[in-house]
């Protein structure tokens, strides 16, 4: 870190709250794939904001989404209509072949709004009696911080010492259907999973787990939520990572990517069967459904809907996986990738994975560590060839 930077460095350690640990580098400006530090120096994105900026920094469509709809009209609140809600929710819609959106704003709310949906609909729907829902979760499980969320988490540094906790969630094993089928009872109204697990790891399940889900939720009349915030809208190779298996949940759950990297938009997305158990004052949010957001996710919807995206998600992350599997052995033990999406485990005794990423830094490449020795590849889908191989060979250097 150099004059500029070591400024900026000492304010976030004296005024930030210590909530995150960043790697020292200052950004100040970005485009596509690449950030520019305040000294000047240029870095690969190779986390994207954590899957938030599936289509790069400034994207002209959606940048130029955001300042047409910052000219007209940036707010409402939904106690009256706008004029970009109702296109984006239908686009939106139509793109995850489902009848009803919900908009909210950041993930941890859509989460908690599928929570809602799920035991309203369990209650009202189901016949379970009025306070006994309960919904199955995933051991390794990330799904936002708010603390009915982090009541259901296995991680310390999530959960402790933030209860009393949230009462109503049973966690099994991820990636086993049996201990899955023995949690179910009659008072199970959902299963809430990561079609691949992101903040663990990009951990996937073994093949064919999601579609026994699908098809035991669909027999124990259980709701399906999949949580499609990290791993949805293209990362994948694919629209949502539940297409990788032909699967479609009940609810999709979705954030991050849905705003383009510029304003928090989420989105609960589920037909009129389950969403409709809303009534006028039974949930919202002053935020959520904003002209502004709207306007930028149905930009969003529209260049998925090219399904160029994600024809480049699966493309180059076969480039990826060849060069990434090319260093199993060499300082690294495994890595998993579906699209543009990789975990990688370095060998404990090598590094941990904050070395990786400050390794990495200092050869002008960003990534983020998860836990121990794992780190995250999650680069924006409009990167190219080049920078692949940039990442891939930046990757051998910092091994030994
Ligand atoms: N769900 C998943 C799978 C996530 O990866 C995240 C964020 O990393 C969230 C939910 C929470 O989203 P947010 O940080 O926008 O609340």
């Amino acid at each position: 870190a150099t004059s500029q930077s070591h400024e900026h460095l000492s304010l976030a350690e004296e005024w930030i709250a210590a909530n995150y640990h960043p790697l020292p580098v200052v950004i100040s400006h970005a485009e596509g794939a690449w950030v520019t530090d305040v000294d000047g120096h240029r870095y690969l994105d190779a986390l994207a904001g954590y899957s938030a900026l599936n289509f790069g920094h400034l994207h002209p469509a959606l940048v130029g989404a955001a300042h047409e709809q910052l000219d007209r009209l940036t707010l409402t609140s939904r106690a009256f209509h706008s004029d970009q809600l109702g296109p984006f929710c239908r686009d939106l819609a139509a793109l995850a072949g489902k009848e009803l959106v919900l908009p909210m704003n950041t993930g941890a709310e859509a989460v908690e709004t599928a929570i809602k949906t799920a035991r309203k609909w369990g209650y009202e729907v189901k016949g379970v009696p009025d306070g006994a829902a309960r919904i199955i979760v995933m051991s390794g499980n990330f799904h936002g911080r708010t603390t009915t969320i982090i009541s259901f988490s296995e991680d310390p540094d999530a959960h402790d010492h933030y209860g009393p906790y949230t009462p109503g969630f049973d966690i099994v094993p991820y990636g086993d259907l049996e201990a899955l089928e023995a949690a179910m009872t009659d008072e199970t109204v959902a299963v809430l999973l990561e079609p691949i697990q992101g903040e663990g790891g990009v951990v996937l399940p073994p093949a064919g787990y999601l579609r026994a889900v699908r098809a035991l939720t669909r027999e124990r009349n259980v709701l399906m939520l999949a949580d499609e915030i990290q791993s949805g809208l293209g990362r994948t190779g694919t629209t949502f990572a539940c297409d990788l298996e032909d699967v479609v949940p009940d609810v999709y759950i979705l954030g991050k990517a849905l705003g383009g990297g510029i304003v928090p938009v989420s989105a609960v997305v589920a037909d009129r069967s389950v969403l409709g158990v809303f009534t006028p004052g039974s949930h919202g949010s002053t935020f959520g459904g904003n002209p502004l957001g709207a306007a930028v996710g149905r930009a969003v919807v529209g260049l998925l809907r090219t399904g160029e995206y994600q024809e480049r998600a699966a493309h180059l992350g076969k480039l990826l996986d060849e060069g990434l599997r090319g260093l199993v052995g060499r300082g690294v033990d495994a890595v998993r990738v579906r699209g543009l999406w990789a975990g990688v485990d370095i060998t404990p005794s090598v590094m941990t994975g904050r070395e990786a990423c400050e390794r990495m830094m200092e050869l002008g490449v960003l990534m983020k560590d998860t836990h121990g020795s794992t780190v995250r590849l999650a680069p924006p889908l409009v990167i190219g060839e080049d920078e692949v191989h940039l990442l891939v060979d930046s990757f051998a250097k910092i091994l030994p």
